[in-house]
């Protein structure tokens, strides 16, 4: 059997995913540790079943912690989670771009004494930051449509909907609630 094959989306103990982007998941070796350790509930099946000599078992598609897990508050302050609140989207020229093609843009720039923080640090991409350079906003004849904020764990989650992966199985479908889906 495939060792990346067959993942459990993993859900918190109210049924709604732990994390939308990246989706939570694990792999079929640690679903069944955690069903063993009586740390989750199995919410479905895959068809496929692993076999010991004395146990014959289904692999887990779909778990259930039996412990909540409370959201954080406060997001961390990651370059990902700069991205996920920009929508993956240059600030100033409003394309998306993968996160490897995205940088960081200091408002006020790090020579000006200007902090690594949310409401200074936006999504640019290259062009735009070279572009902007290491000048303020008003010296430049580039805008901003609004400006960056500390962003709370549910709007970044609500904005992790706008990024499905590109495998989902049908038992994680009645679990997840796309954006995409939405507007289809
Ligand atoms: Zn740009």
């Amino acid at each position: 059997m495939n060792t990346l094959g067959n993942p459990a989306l993993i859900l918190n103990a109210n049924y709604r995913p732990l994390n939308y982007y990246p989706l939570s998941l694990c792999s079929w070796q640690d679903s069944i540790k955690a069903v063993f350790l009586n740390r989750v509930s199995v919410i479905e099946n895959y068809d496929q079943e692993v076999h010991s000599p004395t146990v014959s078992l289904k692999l887990p598609s779909v778990v259930a912690l039996k412990s909540y897990i409370i959201p954080k508050r406060k997001p961390a302050f990651t370059r990902f989670n700069v991205f996920l609140r920009d929508n993956f989207t240059c600030q100033y020229c409003l394309n998306k771009f993968l996160a490897n093609e995205l940088t960081f843009d200091h408002l006020i720039p790090r020579s000006l004494n200007g902090k690594s923080e949310w409401n200074n640090v936006i999504s640019a991409c290259t062009s735009c930051n070279l572009k902007k350079g290491r000048r303020l906003l008003k010296n430049t004849d580039m805008n901003l449509t609004k400006m960056p904020t500390r962003p709370t764990s549910i709007q970044l989650q609500n904005n992790g909907r706008n990024f499905p992966p590109n495998f989902l199985h049908e038992s994680w479908r009645d679990y997840l609630y796309w954006d995409t889906e939405l507007q289809n």
